[in-house]
């Protein structure tokens, strides 16, 4: 099998499994409870949340959740303790996100907008990336939180998200209008080098099971005094922001892995850049094929992209047969986020970025991870060469 899906699942790390079992066995008992068992679990606890406290550069609070989804959901909602305020002066409470964002923001959002908040999207580039002065227009006296992703998960795009803030910040300080910048980095954590205080951002989402962790658990970074309301009310975890017992071999789990990854972010990007290099020079030579977004061929600005994920098709051929035939030849690859596959939806994100939806039915996305090997890449490419592009022969056929 060759497994060139990392950015939907990553298989579990070696270290996270021991702290997994190690957790489950020697720290069973509840964190909350005052006995000696309870304490120790308590410790162990805490001591991960400094542990991921310390790998995102020290300050703020780690609340723990059951991964990026429920960090993204739950912080967008707080935005409603908000909105109780303003429907005092007769207002909507706005959400800035963007056009590129994962479906557990744009959809929260839309959620949100039906409740009676108001939403604004901004549109990416044709590059998968967003302008800051976009984001910057989108800004009104009734805007309470701006959420941009920091890695594309379809795409790999990185969101220029530190000028985003400055933008953001900007204007707060010309209106005196407060606006949280909150950031889902589900797909960056320990595979972007980012610090949420060097990015200035309020929020933070991360997953475990992107970077080798279990799954079912994540985290919410929060700066200090950026905890608006939350609202799920319950045995008072996690400070009462995620109430319910905690997932302690979960998150213990996450954190050996996350600390492994980190250690190891430098080296594993150098050797993913060289895998992304040779699939999109592979995919150069072959006239057919077309890169999301094309301008990732020229060789863009160093840091543009994640060198983790690549995403290509060969339309009018639809991204999921491609998926099907390689499926039986036990290559594994994505058509785009597997959280929105089973929908049947377009690419959503593509569609934003200018591609026409016909085009973007065709996208596949190549994503790697530790293991992954420049051979894996090479089978990728015969496959594409011997099998797919006959078929997509076939589907053209009478259309010329
Ligand atoms: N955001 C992004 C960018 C993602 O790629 C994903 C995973 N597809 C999520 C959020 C959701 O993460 P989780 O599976 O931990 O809920």
């Amino acid at each position: 099998m060759i497994y060139l899906d990392w950015a939907a699942s990553a298989p579990p790390e070696p270290e996270a499994l021991e702290a997994f079992r190690e957790a489950a066995t020697a720290h069973f008992a509840n964190p909350s409870s005052p006995h000696g068992a309870g304490r120790k679990a308590a410790e162990a606890l805490e001591g991960a949340r400094a542990r991921i406290a310390a790998l995102l550069g020290g300050g703020g609070q780690v609340v723990f959740t059951s991964g990026a989804t429920e960090s993204n959901t739950s912080f967008l909602l707080t935005q409603l303790s908000r909105q109780r305020k303003a429907d005092v002066r007769g207002r909507a409470v706005r959400i800035v996100t963007s056009g590129i964002e994962h479906a557990s923001v744009h959809e929260q959002a839309r959620l949100l907008e039906g409740m009676g908040l108001a939403a604004a999207v901004v549109p990416p580039g044709p590059d998968g990336r967003l302008d800051p002065a976009r984001v910057a227009e989108a800004l009104d006296e009734d805007t309470a939180l701006v959420s941009v992703m920091l890695v594309n998960n379809e795409t790999g795009a990185v969101q220029p998200l530190r000028e985003i803030v400055q933008a953001v910040r900007d204007f707060s300080a010309r209106t005196g209008r407060r606006i949280l910048v909150h950031t889902d980095a589900a797909q960056g954590f320990c595979k972007v080098p980012f610090t949420p205080a060097g990015l200035g951002v309020d929020a933070v989402s991360l997953s475990a099971h992107k970077i080798g962790g279990p799954r079912g658990v994540g985290a919410l970074w929060l700066a200090e005094g950026a905890a608006p309301g939350f609202l799920a009310a319950g045995g008072g975890q996690e400070g009462g922001r995620r109430p319910g017992t905690e997932n302690l071999p979960g998150i213990l789990g996450m954190t050996a892995a996350a600390e492994k990854r980190h250690a190891g972010m430098a080296a594993e990007r150098e050797r993913a850049a060289a895998l992304s290099s040779a699939l999109i020079e592979g995919l150069s030579r072959i006239p057919e094929a077309r890169l999301f977004p094309e301008a990732r061929r020229a060789g863009t600005q160093a840091g543009a992209y994640s060198p983790f994920i690549v995403s290509f098709g060969f339309p009018p051929l639809p991204g999921e047969v491609v998926v099907r035939m390689a499926d039986a030849r036990g290559i594994m690859i994505a058509t785009g986020s597997a959280c929105s596959s089973r929908k049947k939806s377009r690419s959503r994100v593509l569609e934003s970025m200018g591609i026409r939806a016909d085009v973007a039915l065709s996208a596949l996305r190549v994503s790697t991870g530790p293991a992954s090997r420049l051979q894996d890449i090479e089978s990728l490419l015969a496959f594409l060469a011997e099998e797919v592009l006959p078929v997509r022969g076939l589907s053209t056929k009478g259309t010329r």
